[in-house]
């Protein structure tokens, strides 16, 4: 099965996008019923995680401390003057994994895959591709 690319415009300069429900489809599309689905983020300034969708407040949380760890405002060496977000990207981590069961991503209840903007607002691909098993 090939590589997909999807594509995702955000709107702020940092924010978490649940693309769970564009991943399932992407899934659906496929036809696999069983295996691993793996989703990268090519970008040096975005990352991708799994947690929670439930309460927005978490997301809100997820990147203030991500701020305390790496504030954007503070002196960096990098001319371009989007350390944090590198930094960010880098803590975050740039792909997840998720099961495939019975053609269901196998994600906890409150779980959602994120894609991470840290030097928004921009377009972003998002690479998924499926490995059937
Ligand atoms: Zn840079």
């Amino acid at each position: 099965m090939r590589t997909q690319t999807l594509s995702f415009t955000t709107d702020q300069s940092q924010q978490m996008l649940d693309i769970t429900g564009e991943i399932r489809k992407t899934l659906k599309e496929s036809g696999v019923t069983s295996g691993v689905l793996s989703v990268f983020v090519p970008h040096t300034t975005a990352g991708l995680t799994i947690n929670e969708n439930a309460d927005p407040n978490v997301r809100k949380d997820i990147l203030s401390a991500l701020e305390a760890m790496a504030p954007s405002t503070a002196a960096y060496l990098h001319a371009e003057g989007n350390s944090h977000a590198h930094i960010k990207a880098s803590l975050v981590g740039s792909s997840v994994r998720v099961f495939v069961e019975t053609g269901q991503l196998m994600l906890g209840t409150w779980q959602g895959i994120f894609l991470c903007e840290f030097d928004g607002p921009r377009t972003r691909n998002v690479l998924v591709r499926i490995t059937p098993s």
